[in-house]
């Protein structure tokens, strides 16, 4: 049976695998998916995860529950040699092993792509996971929750000073749910006033948004502003150092959140560790009908798709001659590709990727969206309800729709979960703070010869034994003897 290794179980690959379960017969193909994440995220939803809009886990796709005729590996693939039709699986304990392959599906998607800004890699965070997500949410809620202790003044600003870099889709939707968080948690914080919250995008280009027509673009900067957030066109980062942000208009604050939003590229750790053909912008270089390889010649078994490939855009819409990286082409991808791989495993032919843009529709905080597709642009609440109408039927599986769906319809009547749940991070703090410690032997002793009367001194046996071991023999002897124990425990 041919053995199909997937690398990468995000939006791409997860839909290869799912359709692939859907499409191949019993004992046709074996298909294995090795992703270091058990899960696939719904990137599209992040935004509103940090805005306190979604719960996390509602907006990630579990493997093992929806894949459940595939091998799900929880491992990164941090090699793959085609010539050797071997990758190899790096777990997360244990070593590395190499991991036999007839067809390679590679669907690793990008990273956040940065520049050598001093700070940055210190100070900023991304978004492209949903645990950046959850700790761009907490951070939010900390930073009230401290600020509201403090009186005006530079550490207060910088605590309520939130920043995001690029403003692309990504960038102008984290923005703009965070204004929209941020504006409803006044009403729980009655020490800080709208006017305390300071919000700054910056771009370096003189616009935003490049998927929506110039004066859709313009109507989103307005809106914004009126919001109180504020888009810094035609700027530069500097300097992130120490949260000091530092801009290219000689302009600075300080921030102890800066998002990083500022584009992406394909994932390093497969491209840089393949023998696969990768294109000159660092990406798998793949053909039209998803095979590896250049519009003369393919490699057999090796196959593309998703951010992580350079996908020819046959509907002359994409950058460059080729498909941009979003989860339209992604999804359509992942299953036009499991199509194309039983074809050829039937010795049919398989057939190009064209897909026309759709359109592009993003969220703006609760109650505001915009929508565009070819002249035509809705703004507002119309867009708004459109967005999650559009990506509550797009969330794969009606398992996780219902989620996604029956939590905004909560928040519409319940409002938004605003606790923080940062203190996860130190998940044994509190235990650790009053659990009781085994005294050092010679101190142990010498407390209990001290406080025990000589009679009935009870004959110490190893320092080391399991505390509830002793207390257990404590409490069938004697009660002078317990109470000697009492105080050496103390
Ligand atoms: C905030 C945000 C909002 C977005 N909104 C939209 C939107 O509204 N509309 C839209 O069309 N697109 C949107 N996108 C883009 C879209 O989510 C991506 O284009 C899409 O996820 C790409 O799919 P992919 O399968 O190529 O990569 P991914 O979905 O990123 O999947 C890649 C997978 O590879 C795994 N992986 C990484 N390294 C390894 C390794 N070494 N070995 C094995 N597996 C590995 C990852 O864990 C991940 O699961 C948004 C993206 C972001 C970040």
């Amino acid at each position: 049976m041919p053995k199909i290794l997937i690398v990468g179980g995000g939006y791409a690959g997860f839909y290869t695998a799912w359709k692939l379960e859907k499409w191949l017969r019993p004992g046709e193909a074996e298909v294995t998916v090795v992703d270091p994440l058990p899960y696939m995220t719904y990137q599209p939803f992040l935004p509103e995860v940090a805005a306190g809009s979604i719960e996390p886990r509602h907006s990630v796709v579990a493997h093992r529950r929806h894949l459940g005729k595939t091998n799900v590996i929880t491992a990164k693939v941090t090699n793959v040699n085609h010539a050797e039709k071997t990758a190899t699986i790096t777990p997360p304990v244990g070593e590395p092993y190499e991991f036999a392959y007839d067809i390679v599906v590679v669907t690793a998607g990008a990273v956040s792509r940065t520049f050598p800004i001093p700070g940055v890699a210190d100070q900023a965070i991304g978004l492209k996971t949903i645990e950046e997500a959850v700790a761009i949410r907490d951070t939010v809620l900390t930073n009230f929750d401290k600020a509201s202790h403090l009186p005006p003044g530079p550490e207060r600003d910088r605590l309520l000073t939130f920043v995001v870099i690029g403003g692309g889709f990504a960038g102008i939707e984290i923005f703009a749910e965070l204004r929209s968080f941020a504006s409803s948690l006044l009403k729980k914080y009655p020490k800080i006033s709208f006017e305390d919250t300071h919000f700054h995008l910056i771009e370096a280009m003189g616009r935003i948004m490049p998927e929506v027509s110039l004066p859709t673009s313009y109507w989103v900067i307005k809106n914004l502003a009126e919001r109180g957030a504020e888009i810094h066109l035609d700027t530069q980062l500097s300097s992130a150092v120490d949260g000091k942000v530092e801009l290219s208009t000689g302009e600075s604050f300080e921030s102890d959140l800066i998002v990083w939003t500022a584009g992406v590229m394909a994932n390093p750790a497969i491209v840089r560790h393949t023998d696969l053909p990768i294109e000159e912008r660092g990406r798998l270089q793949v053909r039209a009908d998803l095979r590896v390889g250049t519009e003369d010649e393919f490699i057999e078994g090796a196959w593309g798709a998703g951010d992580v490939s350079a996908v020819p855009d046959l509907s002359g819409g994409g950058v460059g001659g080729f498909c941009v990286p979003n989860a339209q082409h992604a999804v359509r991808q992942g299953k036009l590709l499991a199509k194309n791989i039983v074809a050829v495993l039937r010795g049919e032919g398989p057939k190009e990727y064209l897909h026309k843009n759709l359109g592009a529709v993003a969220g703006l905080g609760v109650g505001y969206g915009v929508f565009q597709s070819g002249k035509i642009a809705v703004k507002g609440l119309p867009a708004w309800f459109a967005h999650r109408g559009y990506h509550g039927m797009a969330m794969p599986s009606w398992e996780r729709k219902i989620r996604v769906v029956l939590g905004w319809v909560s928040n519409f009547f319940l409002g938004r979960d605003i606790v923080s749940l940062s203190a996860v991070e130190t998940p044994r703090a509190v235990f650790e703070e009053f659990a009781a410690r085994p005294k050092p032997p010679e101190a142990a002793a010498a407390a209990s010869e001290k406080a025990a009367p000589t009679k009935a001194r009870a004959p110490r046996k190893s320092a080391a034994k399991p505390a509830e071991k002793e207390n257990a023999e404590k409490a069938d002897a004697p009660a002078e003897a317990r109470e000697s124990v009492t105080v050496a425990a103390k």
